[in-house]
């Protein structure tokens, strides 16, 4: 196979990105139209400012709570009705909860690992059914670095994103042959809503840049080219990864 131009292309194509009103997630939703996909923008906040950055023609708002399943179909139903196709799924949304381990409440837990864990497996679900009836599909999870590493403070959240590298590599197997790549990309440390309290820590700021090679941390579109390569043609032989994008992090 010769490559072209058209294997990283996206036009033609329909993504679904959710928490696509801010951090990493916006930041994906307006890679991927750049590329040439329609974007239906997910997001329990408004989104706006993504469709603003985008363009009405190629993105659609889609307001959901991802905290239950009880939204997803009507993502996936919106998304037909606008587009006709699920081509792409990007599981982005997430939180996180800090505590030490010996305090750390149930509720806590439950709620990440519902939004993080749970739901990115129950959408996935609904979108494969679309995908699987066209033999095509690429789904790409938000993993961390926490998928490798176990951290401090944040339980479920290490639990969660670990879950969600197992769960790549599940959804990859069961798919594979049947034309959904299910792959996953791990950030490094990223300036979002989601560290503003590490940034915040000086302590634990300096500690963190002192480790990454790449001596910053990401901006959030730094995230967004891995992520489109894997929606891409370009990747159709990519099945099961989770990929780091760090600055150099766990090479370290
Ligand atoms: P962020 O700015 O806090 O964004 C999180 C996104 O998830 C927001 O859009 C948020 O919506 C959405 N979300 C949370 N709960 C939701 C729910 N119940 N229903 C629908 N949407 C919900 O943080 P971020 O850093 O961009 O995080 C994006 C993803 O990257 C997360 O999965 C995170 O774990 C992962 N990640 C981040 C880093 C990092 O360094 N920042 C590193 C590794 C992985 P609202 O704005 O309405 O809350």
């Amino acid at each position: 196979m010769t490559l072209s131009p058209a294997d990283f292309s996206l036009a033609g194509k329909t993504a679904i990105v959710t928490g696509a009103n801010t951090g990493i997630g916006q930041a994906i939703a307006v890679g991927l139209a750049a590329m040439g996909a329609r974007v239906a923008a997910v997001g329990r906040s408004p989104v706006d400012e993504t469709i603003g950055l985008i363009g009405t023609e190629k993105a659609l708002p889609v307001r959901a709570d991802l905290s239950t399943t009880a939204d997803h179909q009507r993502i996936i139903d919106e998304t037909m009705a606008w587009a006709g196709s699920v081509d792409i799924l990007v599981n982005n949304a997430g939180i996180i909860r800090r505590q030490d381990a010996i305090e750390f409440s149930e509720a806590d837990w439950d709620a990440v690992i519902d939004t993080n864990l749970k739901s990115a497996f129950f959408l996935s679900q609904a979108a494969a059914r679309v995908m699987l009836k066209n033999q095509s599909g690429k789904i790409i999870n938000i993993a961390s670095l926490l998928s490798f590493q176990g951290g401090i403070r944040i339980a479920s959240y290490t639990a969660s994103k670990s879950g969600l590298a197992g769960l790549t590599r599940l959804l990859a197997c069961e798919w594979a042959a049947r034309g959904i790549n299910v792959n996953a990309i791990a950030p490094g440390y990223v300036v979002t809503n989601n560290t503003q309290a590490l940034r915040e820590d000086p302590d634990r700021a300096r500690a963190i840049l002192d480790r990454i090679p790449a001596g910053r941390w990401a901006d959030p579109g730094d995230i967004a080219g891995a992520v489109a390569f894997l929606a891409s043609p370009a990747a159709d032989y990519v099945h099961g990864v989770v990929l780091p994008v760090d600055g150099g992090w766990l090479a370290r």
